[in-house]
């Protein structure tokens, strides 16, 4: 898949674990051109994009879709990621120029970044609601956070790694993650070897700087266990607007705030927050 985005899973033979790991950073240079995102920004976002991407992939119902909300009360404010259940993804945070010194292990400081307050994790599976779980930002670092939510919000023993490098140009150099969960009904035997081989990881983001592919970062986790991996899928940054999409939008406006658009009297601008791209209409196209 050379150079594309993909996300491949695995599952351990015996079904006690499974594990998805997604090569990210395409996803996230798109993200950094289309939001001029700073490298904290960058760092922030893209590791939010592949974990949505990710949980995304999870949902396996094309119908469905993923939003993950951080609502922290750090200087980049709210970081919004939606998927759909093919792991193709789109996001933005509210202050995407937000640039901080590094934190005292000379890191990106994405936690300092984000702040403490919510993760809100939307599921749209077509319903006439969606599904809304939440759990505190324990640490504004997006990986741990996502881990929290899991065990908080779904009692699901979670893994989760994320890990974004930028260049000096502000370009990214390597981005992705993983996520590993154990399954209802483990063998507990496997607990043990699985943290066995996490810790001699240590770190996932050294690892996609070093150019290791997913399905080789899923070799280091399952060191010594039997698994299968099953066939990688292609996934993207990729928005859903359309003009119709904010004509109707526009359309339910209230009468008071059309009365305030007729004063203006100008062509009604609206500008997408996930790809950038403009919608212009006429006043007229909503007289009727
Ligand atoms: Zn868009």
């Amino acid at each position: 898949m050379n150079g594309k985005p993909y996300l491949i899973s695995a599952m351990t033979r015996d079904g006690s674990a499974r594990i998805l790991c997604a090569d990210t950073k395409e996803i996230t240079q798109t993200a950094i051109s289309i939001h001029s995102l700073s490298r904290t920004a960058a760092a922030a976002l893209g590791r939010t994009l592949t974990a949505a991407s990710i949980m995304g992939y999870m949902l396996q119902d094309d119908h469905s879709s993923i939003t993950l909300q951080f609502r922290g009360d750090g200087p980049i404010g709210t970081i919004v990621c939606v998927s759909d259940a093919r792991g193709n993804v789109r996001g933005y945070c509210e202050n995407p120029a937000v640039e901080l010194p590094a934190n005292e292990a000379g890191k990106i400081d994405v936690g300092g970044a984000v702040g403490r307050g919510l993760l809100y994790v939307i599921r749209d599976l077509g319903l006439e609601t969606p599904y809304i779980g939440q759990s505190p930002i324990v640490s504004g670092e997006i990986a741990e956070d996502i881990t929290e939510y899991f065990a908080k919000s779904e009692q699901t023993p979670t893994v989760c790694a994320l890990g974004v490098r930028v260049n000096r140009d502000g370009s990214c150099k390597s981005s992705g993650g993983f996520i590993l969960q154990l399954l209802p009904f483990a063998d507990e035997a496997i607990i043990p070897k699985l943290e066995e081989n996490l810790k001699a990881i240590e770190s996932v983001s050294a690892l996609l700087a070093e150019g290791l592919k997913p399905e080789e970062i899923i070799a280091k986790v399952y060191a010594g266990i039997e698994y299968d991996l099953f066939d990688p899928a292609e996934i993207s940054y990729r928005c859903n607007c359309s003009r119709e999409r904010y004509y109707n939008a526009i359309k339910s406006l209230s009468k008071d705030d059309f009365e305030k658009l007729r004063e203006k009297n100008e062509p009604i601008e609206a500008c997408c927050q996930f790809c950038g791209k403009k919608y212009v209409f006429k006043l007229d196209e909503f007289l009727e």
